[in-house]
């Protein structure tokens, strides 16, 4: 290119795209119920667009050069990607009309249908955002197949906003792909990059025709060991891919991201190609400090505002960093976001009952843009004509230093007074045996992960109590009604080990932080979790400790109902931390125990009531796996330790169980075996227990509950499908180390498919002890 279009001195990765109300979810999910029509819900969409634009542009985003980024999604913007390069696979493709997938195709390719099992999702990077998994094969035929990109540009620029159209860059997409089911062996997705890249071709030519100047492409892929394209393998991708794209005839200029790390050896390479912007981000990844080749002629998009976290910037700092970056040699220095700002709310001006002084500390997605905007001044006009903001950013990192509760000696001095027992349960087969004696459980004893349906009553309920319409002791009373029905169905039902299925918890992390000192919550705080689904994540702000215990009462009560083992139900220190919006002034681990410590004392608590099996959950262990391989060590050493402190101080007979909501078992058995649970629940159901043999080849001896039924879906399973799972599971694994379960908490699914699913679960596994 020999013109480059300007790119705007400030602009950010991605925005909330659910809707401050939450608008886009309301509308999906009506749809879906039959409520509404498709032409309504692209209606609400296109609203929610538009507003997105005026509110950027009023917090002082330019809309004559891109800025702004176009990146709306009805579910997930993979699936977006699937949808443009046609890659829907085999058992959808009567879904696919001339027109691509209708917003009625692209639901059921996310959600499944009939025996069609969705797409596989999976966490994208280390968030708690789920994408939908590609299957690539070597069959597999790549078109240009969704016009939207280029639509969503039109309607922006139809209303005077030039917007950047962001879409998955061609590696990424082939290396989170996974290989149709009966591809060769040797097969992986990339293999097949040279196919799809003319079908971004097009879309660049498309895209141009249309009058775009600038395109993001996504490539998170080059930040991370973890995905299973080698490393060398993606970097030639990088090459051959930006080769291609950028001596495309007609095409926008092309702004390659890079977020949640650091590229490392990608940015020389990335820096060779012709593509004429990079963004890196500088929350995660490391200040490159030489000036790289290739560089001079390209616009470096430093990501110093962190899209991940809600602490307002040291603006100071970051500014210092973007004149350091200056001397980098690249063409142009613009601020942006470490990420798309899709994983924070939307404005701290909606939380009406924050208190005034955290809320001085935060920076939600419409604070970040202002910080970006001003930013981008601070560097184009100089540090004097940000003089105010920078003055004012200080004072709120001075105060966030020395406010009460931020630093609490007490806490402090209990976790530095901790010594190696605290870490230890002892031997397991001692402990084997103790429990089994306790519970005399039969083999293949069946569970569920916790939760049961929250339904609108339980939901109204909580609302009611919320908005004071309810006494504490009327709430109380609808709660324990409802732990009585969930008590007597999983009594009907047959199974093993009873839960009170958690109606009192509107979040499994938030009920903790709640309840914990040293956290916030928000009222509107939602960011996008899958789909249609949203979490609301708490803020830890400052030293944690527990006043009084939280769940002992709910567990006792709901084993005074039942001659059956009543499993305690707790949130991990982990997943707390992940699931929450941590403070980010001291070493994680360091948080980590101070969770564990307080969820220590309920843990004993539960025991000391009575409760024999306690389940500590960690679903997102995983999640926070740092992306390179070289910092794995250190997260796995402080993550284990907080678990097993939170855990080690019970009996032998006290069985602790974990759940991990994922598949990915074997990339991280080492730390799986150190968390030393007595039994570990897993998701399987999607990929059809594939991860037992791991389990069984690496020797793991504890006891493993791998997901026969897969909650994610409305789907209810076959009998025949799940006693099919289970007699696969007998064979890869000892009998005495098999639980039955379902692949999470049901808290997110209907009675009517959750009773005939744990019915089949039950016959299925009547069926399967008979063969033992
Ligand atoms: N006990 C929780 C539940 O059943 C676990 C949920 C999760 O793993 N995300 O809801
Ligand atoms: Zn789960």
């Amino acid at each position: 290119m020999s013109n480059v279009p300007q790119f705007p001195a400030g602009s950010v990765l991605g925005y909330p795209r659910i809707g401050p109300r939450r608008e886009l979810k309301k509308a999906i999910e009506a749809f879906w119920a039959g409520k509404t029509s498709a032409d309504e819900v692209e209606a609400t969409a296109a609203d929610l667009r538009r507003r997105t634009r005026t509110r950027l542009a009023e917090l002082g985003l330019p809309t004559d050069v891109p800025a702004i980024p176009s990146a709306f999604s009805f579910y997930d913007h993979v699936l977006d990607a699937t949808a443009v390069v046609g890659a829907v696979p085999a058992r959808f493709a009567d879904l696919v009309t001339d027109g691509g997938l209708d917003l009625a195709g692209y639901s059921t390719v996310a959600r499944g249908r009939g025996d069609d099992l969705p797409l596989e999702m999976t966490k994208w990077f280390d968030t708690n955002y789920h994408y939908l998994v590609p299957e690539i094969g070597p069959e597999t035929v790549f078109s240009y197949s969704s016009d939207r990109p280029v639509r969503e540009f039109a309607e922006a620029l139809a209303e005077g906003v030039v917007t950047r159209p962001v879409i998955v860059g061609p590696v990424t997409y082939l290396a989170l792909a996974k290989a149709t089911e009966g591809s060769p062996e040797d097969f992986a997705p990339i293999d097949r990059l040279q196919d799809i890249l003319p079908v971004y071709v097009q879309l660049l030519s498309e895209l141009a025709a249309a009058g775009a100047t600038w395109v993001q492409l996504e490539e998170p892929a080059l930040v991370s060991d973890s995905i299973e394209v080698p490393a060398e393998r993606l970097l030639a991708a990088v090459v051959e891919a930006y080769g291609v794209l950028t001596g495309a005839e007609s095409r926008p200029a092309i702004f390659v991201a890079a977020p949640y790390g650091d590229l490392g050896a990608a940015l020389p390479v990335l820096a060779a190609t012709d593509v004429e912007a990079i963004g890196i981000d500088l929350v995660r990844g490391d200040l490159p400090t030489e000036a790289v080749p290739g560089l001079e002629t390209k616009t470096l998009v430093a990501g110093v505002i962190d899209g991940h976290n809600i602490w307002r910037a040291d603006l100071d700092a970051k500014l210092a960093i973007l004149e350091r970056l200056e001397n980098l040699g690249a063409a142009a220095v613009t601020v942006g976001t470490s990420t798309s700002l899709f994983h924070v709310p939307h404005t701290t001006e909606d939380e009406p009952n924050l208190d005034a002084t955290l809320k001085s500390w935060l920076a939600f997605a419409d604070q970040k843009v202002r910080e970006v905007v001003v930013l981008a001044e601070g560097l184009t006009e100089g540090r004097e004509a940000i003089h105010e903001q920078l003055l004012e950013a200080t004072d709120a990192v001075n105060s966030r230093k020395t406010a009460p509760g931020v630093v609490r000696p007490e806490v402090r001095d209990r976790v530095a007074a901790l010594t190696e027992d605290a870490f230890n349960r002892g031997d397991f087969e001692t402990r084997k045996k103790a429990q089994a004696e306790r519970l005399d459980l039969p083999p293949l004893p069946t569970t569920t992960i916790g939760s049961f349906p929250q339904t609108p009553e339980i939901r109204k309920a909580r609302a009611a109590f919320v908005k004071g319409e309810l006494t504490a002791g009327q709430y109380e009373d609808e709660m324990k009604a409802e732990i009585a029905r969930v008590v007597e169905l999983q009594e009907q039902i047959g199974l093993d080990v009873l839960v009170h299925g958690e109606p009192e918890r509107n979040d499994m992390v938030q009920y903790f932080a709640e309840n914990l000192d040293g956290f916030s919550v928000t009222e509107n705080g939602w960011v996008q979790s899958y789909g249609s689904r949203c979490t609301r994540p708490s803020i830890l702000w400052g030293d944690v400790s527990r006043p009084a215990p939280i769940t002992v009462a709910w567990a006792q009560y709901a084993q005074s109902l039942t001659s059956k083992h009543m499993k305690g139900m707790l949130t991990g220190p982990v997943t707390i931390l992940a699931w929450s919006f941590v403070r980010d002034d001291q070493p994680l681990g360091d948080t980590a125990n101070q969770v564990g410590l307080a969820l220590r004392d309920e843990i004993n608590d539960l025991e000391a009531a009575g409760i024999a099996i306690i389940q500590v959950d960690e679903p997102a262990l995983r999640e926070l796996l740092p992306l390179r391989a070289e910092d794995h060590a250190a997260y796995l050493d402080w993550s284990v330790r907080s678990f097993r402190l939170s855990t080690a101080g019970v009996r032998e007979d006290t069985q602790i169980h974990t759940h991990l909501c994922y598949s990915e078992f074997g990339q991280i058995m080492g730390a799986i075996d150190g968390l030393d649970a007595d039994v570990t629940s897993i998701e399987a159901a999607r990929s059809k227990m594939e991860i037992l043999g791991d389990i069984a080849a690496a020797g793991y001896p504890r006891a493993v509950g791998p997901g026969v039924y897969d909650i994610h879906s409305p789907r209810v399973p076959s009998e025949a499908e799940v006693t099919e799972l289970l007699a696969d599971a007998v064979k890869a694994i000892a009998v005495d180390q098999l639980w039955v379960n379902p692949d999470c908490g049901l808290k997110t699914r209907r009675y009517e498919e959750v009773t005939p699913s744990l019915e089949r679960i039950l016959a299925a596994t009547r069926t399967v002890r008979a063969t033992l």
